[in-house]
């Protein structure tokens, strides 16, 4: 997600304190690619070819080497990305990307698409995403404006359902329109790990970007497909945050349900964002979320671009 207030130690405490990570042996900070007032990348492996380098406070990036090239999914920020590229080309067996998957549109996961792209990588990504790459988005509750990308750096490799870029590399579409209407699962299957964009994160609420196709009904949704997809031994590698085990998304799922139901009876009652915000409908998970106002408020428009017959 494009964010602005999330604090860049909690992102780090959650990199460092994962359980995942611990068991694994722990991340490894790559001093030497940090930039010049650059926060380091940090890099946790997954196995002998799969590792996550999260930069602290903008995301995760998932990389898989090999001899062919790396395959990574999401790129990071723009002004992260010579950092992270940096970062995977250190990984054992690093090299150039030959293929950059970007989960959605936003800019802290396709910051890396323009060099990529240059470099002639393939870029995959579902069409919607590709589609809002192409226009300029601007998000009404904040003003903030997002600019297209110059046509090398867009997506040069599109699907709609569902595809399979080598064997033990399948990707799909998540339809139900969770965070974005472009969300993309990639599951490596060998290691039976999931990267699986902002749709989940138990680290921060997500903007409910339903601007481009976003509503908290599709969180509920997309996060029940991707339990049915994976199995009990999956790991999940969200945009930002730890590691999840499937019990984790098992908890997310039942979170946003939960959610879901309670601002749409307040919907149903004629009620509006603000009471929404004021009647606290997410006060058991703030603790673990942190402060939910702006997540409530954008999840309970979300609900009125969706179910409103005039939307
Ligand atoms: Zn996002």
């Amino acid at each position: 997600m494009a964010n602005q207030g999330y604090s860049r130690r909690v992102v780090l405490q959650a990199a460092l304190g994962g359980a995942a990570g611990l068991a694994l042996g722990g991340p490894r900070r790559l001093l030497a690619a940090a930039g010049q007032g650059a926060v380091a990348p940090v890099t946790q492996r997954l196995a002998d070819d799969l590792h996550v380098v999260t930069v602290p406070g903008v995301g995760n990036v998932l990389a898989r080497t090999g001899s062919a090239g790396v395959i990574l999914v999401d790129g990071a920020s723009a002004t992260t990305s010579a950092a992270v590229l940096q970062a995977v080309a250190s990984l054992p067996g690093g090299g150039a990307v030959r293929t950059l998957f970007n989960t959605h549109w936003h800019p802290d996961q396709t910051g890396s698409n323009e060099t990529l792209g240059k470099a002639g990588a393939q870029i995959i990504a579902q069409e919607n995403t590709r589609l809002w790459l192409t226009t300029d988005v601007k998000w009404p509750w904040n003003g903030q404006t997002f600019m297209r990308l110059p046509k090398v750096a867009q997506p040069n490799k599109t699907f709609y359902t569902a595809g399979t870029l080598e064997p033990g590399v399948k990707y799909g579409y998540l339809p139900d329109c969770a965070h974005t209407d472009g969300d993309l699962y990639v599951h490596f299957e060998p290691q039976n790990v999931m990267a699986v964009g902002d749709v989940v994160s138990l680290q921060g609420w997500p903007t409910v970007d339903y601007i481009t196709g976003g509503w908290i009904g599709g969180m509920v949704g997309a996060t029940q497909r991707i339990l049915a997809i994976a199995n009990e031994q999956t790991r999940f590698v969200a945009s930002r945050g730890p590691v999840l085990s499937y019990a984790d998304v098992k908890t997310q799922a039942s979170m946003y349900a939960t959610i879901y139901e309670r601002l749409s009876t307040m919907l149903n009652r004629g009620r509006g964002p603000s009471e929404a915000v004021a009647a606290k409908p997410t006060k058991e998970f703030d603790a673990q979320m942190g402060n939910p106002d702006e997540f409530v408020r954008r999840a309970f428009e979300s609900l009125w671009a969706y179910l409103s017959p005039d939307a």
